[in-house]
């Protein structure tokens, strides 16, 4: 968040904000499955100008053998950026930025993987985000949500994940990277099917009403989001169950 250019309005009188959407609009989101035949899940996502890759390997061994629990499988969370996925070439390799946002992320799924199904292995999930404009922590959750379903992880329910902030004073949902830069506040959150939050974060100042009208946009959010997610996994395992004639 810097300081925004004096001339710069990122809502109009109108209510439309640079890209033309209203306060309570996500950006358009696109999500295919299975794009790797090498992982055992994966995920492409667009959301706006953010493209998101996902690969899920696993459950498999965890090596070394150190790491593995004897009770329950270990989750691992990498997030990466390329280095062409930003303006500036992102330096490549693990940052501080980086470490955060992969173990915050990897504890929004903790409380939905049925880890205690597969002792001493490792469940990976592996994000590269190809091109980024703001969002990209939340966008990666909903690509994540997606692969560990198409990989076969036994999970209590997706998660679904999107930001509201503070832009010209208002409060908007899922921030696009001018907002971003020059908003106010920043608040990604996570949350499962039944609206219990598993990641908040907060980058900014606002109050606990702003909060409380933020958290009501982004359950919509979540709840369009949901559907996006839900429509392409069935689309993908729904198999139409054939019609059996009776004997005659
Ligand atoms: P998120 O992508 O989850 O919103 P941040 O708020 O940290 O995470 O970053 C906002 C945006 O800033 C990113 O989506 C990206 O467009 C840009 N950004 C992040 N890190 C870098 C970087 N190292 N170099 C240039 N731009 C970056």
């Amino acid at each position: 968040m810097s300081s925004k250019p004096e001339n710069l309005t990122l809502i109009t009188d109108d209510g439309l904000r640079l890209d033309g959407r209203r306060a309570d609009e996500i950006r358009p989101m696109k999500i295919e499955i299975g794009v790797l035949s090498r992982a055992d899940g994966s995920c492409y996502l667009e959301w706006g100008r953010n493209k998101i890759l996902v690969g899920v390997f696993g459950p498999r061994e965890a090596h070394p053998r150190r790491s593995q629990r004897a009770d329950s499988a270990v989750i691992r969370y990498r997030y990466n950026m390329a280095s062409f996925s930003v303006e500036d070439r992102a330096r490549p390799g693990p940052s501080r930025r980086s470490i955060e946002i992969s173990k915050v992320s990897r504890e929004a799924f903790e409380p939905v993987i049925m880890a205690e199904m597969f002792p001493k292995t490792a469940i990976d999930i592996f994000v590269e985000v190809l091109q980024a404009d703001a969002g990209t922590r939340t966008a990666a959750i909903n690509a994540s949500s997606v692969a560990l379903a198409d990989a076969g992880i036994p999970m209590k329910g997706l998660i679904t994940s999107c930001a509201f902030g503070k832009v010209d004073g208002q409060i908007v949902l899922d921030l696009n990277k001018e907002e971003d830069n020059y908003g106010e506040a920043d608040f990604p959150v996570a949350m499962t099917q039944d609206g219990e939050i598993t990641l908040v974060q907060m980058d900014g100042n606002l109050t606990p009403e702003e909060i409380k009208k933020g958290l009501e946009l982004v359950k919509k959010g979540c709840k369009e989001i949901l559907a996006i997610q839900q429509a392409v996994l069935r689309k993908k395992f729904e198999t139409p169950v054939e019609e059996v004639s009776e004997e005659p």
